[in-house]
């Protein structure tokens, strides 16, 4: 069940000083930040960039023999160090039945990893989710992430604006395969987004009520499709286009901006089942100056050419929700598939 976070000025600093004894899971810039204005330190501190399952094995295995019920676990950064911290909770709930105190600070918002209940873990290059996190307390900290690259926060509007391409492929798996579907869960997708489009000027300066724009999305997508039972309403072609993408360069683009130039292509094929304007959406990340278009993400459009010619046999294949990409309406022949490239150079 996804936490509701709290909002306040260095709450993270309030937060840190206020639990017992705890293990840190941290990054270097936000540790700097925070280092000399907290005074209970941590009992013991660790740097994680690696989501690997060998290498957060490792780290298990390094705490593990020092590590008592009464720690508490801290995730204080990125995705990474959020993920890190909820894999380690995790671990010592499974092999001793500790219920470690589990806290996470996103020192920044480009992802939705902190609020996510699920556990992704790097097997091969492949995510995979291995269980449930349950936090005591998610900390969003207005100062501290007024401290990250604003174009690295702006870029969390991904996993929530992603719905505007989304519910269009959820109409036409409603049409074309008989899905299961629901007009409230589809109207509350629908009006998550809009409140995102509404708060443009704040998202755009990164200012407090941004942030609360930002997080609370993520905050009502989460609980939406966790009501639902997937994410279905918040994760379609747009999301499948990057997977497929990645698979081909395995490169790791930010994942907003990906997100962002895949919904507009996913908007313009899904044509009269798109559920937003193809101008709407572009405005709205011209406003938040997002970095949509493959040239600021150095995407060749050689590579692109070929993510467009895989698609179609890559979501059937990983058996990915039904999208515009399975449909018999969307045939991606070279002329098609010039056709799109026009179009993205265009945008
Ligand atoms: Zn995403």
């Amino acid at each position: 069940m996804v936490v509701k976070p709290n909002f306040g000025k260095w709450l993270s600093v309030d937060t840190l000083d206020s639990i017992d004894k705890y293990v840190l899971i941290t990054m270097q810039e936000p540790w700097e930040i925070i280092e000399n204005k907290i005074s209970n330190k941590p009992a013991y501190l660790e740097f994680n960039y690696d989501m690997s399952g060998d290498n957060l094995e490792k780290l298990y295995n390094s705490f593990e023999p020092f590590i008592t019920d009464s720690y508490a676990i801290v995730g204080l950064g990125g995705g990474t160090a959020c993920d890190t911290a909820k894999f380690l909770a995790w671990k010592f709930k499974e092999e001793f039945n500790f219920n470690l105190e589990l806290y996470l600070i996103p020192s920044i918002i480009s992802v939705d990893a902190f609020l996510c209940s699920s556990i992704a873990v790097r097997v091969d290059n492949k995510v995979n989710y291995i269980g449930e996190s349950n936090p005591k307390d998610i900390i969003i900290d207005f100062d501290l992430i007024s401290e990250a690259p604003k174009f690295l926060n702006r870029a969390g509007v991904s996993d929530t604006i992603s719905i505007t391409s989304a519910l269009g492929d959820w109409l036409i798996a409603r049409d074309e395969i008989n899905e299961r579907f629901d007009q409230t869960v589809f109207n509350r997708a629908k009006s998550i987004a809009n409140e995102l489009i509404n708060a443009s000027n704040e998202i755009s300066n990164v200012t407090e009520n941004g942030i609360k724009a930002l997080v609370n999305g993520f905050y009502e997508e989460v609980l939406l499709c966790e009501d639902w039972g997937n994410a279905r309403p918040e994760e379609g072609s747009e999301h499948f286009l990057a997977y497929c993408l990645e698979s081909i360069t395995h490169e790791h683009y930010i994942h907003g901006n990906l997100i962002g130039m895949n919904i507009l292509i996913s908007l313009y094929l899904q044509d009269q089942y798109a559920q937003f304007s193809l101008d709407q959406v572009t405005q709205f990340f011209e406003d938040i100056q997002l970095n949509f278009t493959a040239e600021s993400l150095k995407i060749s459009y050689n590579n692109l050419k070929t993510a467009l010619k895989q698609v179609k046999t890559y979501v059937i294949d990983e058996q990915l929700f039904y999208s515009i990409y399975n449909s018999p309406k969307l045939v991606l022949n070279n002329e098609k598939i010039e056709e799109i490239l026009r179009f993205m150079k265009f945008m």
